[in-house]
């Protein structure tokens, strides 16, 4: 299953979510890796790998979906 991930730099982390949360936008919204965005992953670990490589970013599960 696709995750999608939220990422949030003013924050400095990243919410990791389900293909069919809610919160994810159902229109394509423009993201910048850098400034931060959504993200979407062909599975978990992808994105935990992708999280990973970008390095420090807390990393949080979403309270709806909790991936
Ligand atoms: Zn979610």
């Amino acid at each position: 299953m696709a995750v999608w991930v939220n990422i949030r730099r003013s924050l400095n982390e990243a919410v990791l979510h389900r293909e069919r949360c809610l919160e994810v936008p159902s229109v394509p919204v423009r993201s910048d890796f850098w400034e931060g965005g959504w993200f979407e992953y062909p599975d978990k670990d992808t994105a935990l790998d992708a999280l990973e490589e970008s390095g420090g970013m807390r990393q949080v599960k979403c309270r709806l979906c909790k991936p």
